[in-house]
């Protein structure tokens, strides 16, 4: 058991791409019971390796807040298959304390990972629940991309980040989400 350091937005090992865990080994094992640790400590609902310096494809999610009664979850080298529709919520990180903002989501998703046993699965979220924007917000930071790549008040995060003494969101990274917007943004009036 142990209380892992949380890195904050603008060290660069959140940008990196991770590698794959080729064996859930007694060394993933203690990273992974880390990583509870370190979430719960921090209030989160989920919490990527990157952020706890560890650049593997291995998150953590714990959903229970949002008044369901889903267990831990452990997901190892996760893909997502499949994704459709979108939604806007608002979110934040543990890499970004105090900062909220709206971000674009799917609105279902289709996930392929491995457990803590090593056995494969298969989940399928369609409610654009917690869980399913947490799945997709943690699956980010295993291809160092940040939910503020995601913004659509980029002045305003900007405003937010500068209060909280973090960098500004680098608007080379802001993603481009035409499939996205074309469910969320109301089409210009002519
Ligand atoms: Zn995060």
């Amino acid at each position: 058991m142990a209380i892992l350091n949380v890195v904050q937005y603008g060290d660069p090992v959140l940008r990196k791409e991770t590698e794959k865990v080729h064996k859930v080994s007694a060394k993933i094992k203690k990273l992974v019971a880390d990583m509870f640790d370190t979430m719960y400590a921090e209030n989160g609902v989920g919490l990527a390796a990157p952020q706890v310096g560890v650049s593997k494809k291995i998150f953590v999610l714990d959903c229970s807040a949002d008044g369901t009664d889903l267990p831990q979850m452990v997901f190892i080298n996760p893909t997502i298959v499949r994704k459709k529709g979108a939604t806007l919520s608002k979110e934040g990180c543990l890499s970004f304390p105090g900062v909220y903002t709206d971000v674009k989501r799917y609105q279902e998703i289709t996930v392929r990972y491995m457990d803590l046993s090593g056995k494969r699965r298969e989940m399928t979220v369609d409610d654009g629940s917690l869980l399913c924007r947490a799945i997709q917000h943690e699956m980010d930071h295993l291809n160092g991309v940040l939910f503020v790549d995601h913004v659509i008040d980029r002045f305003g995060t900007d405003e937010q980040l500068k209060e909280h003494e973090l960098p500004p969101i680098d608007p080379a990274k802001i993603l481009e989400e035409p499939e996205l917007d074309q469910i969320l943004v109301e089409p210009m009036e002519s």
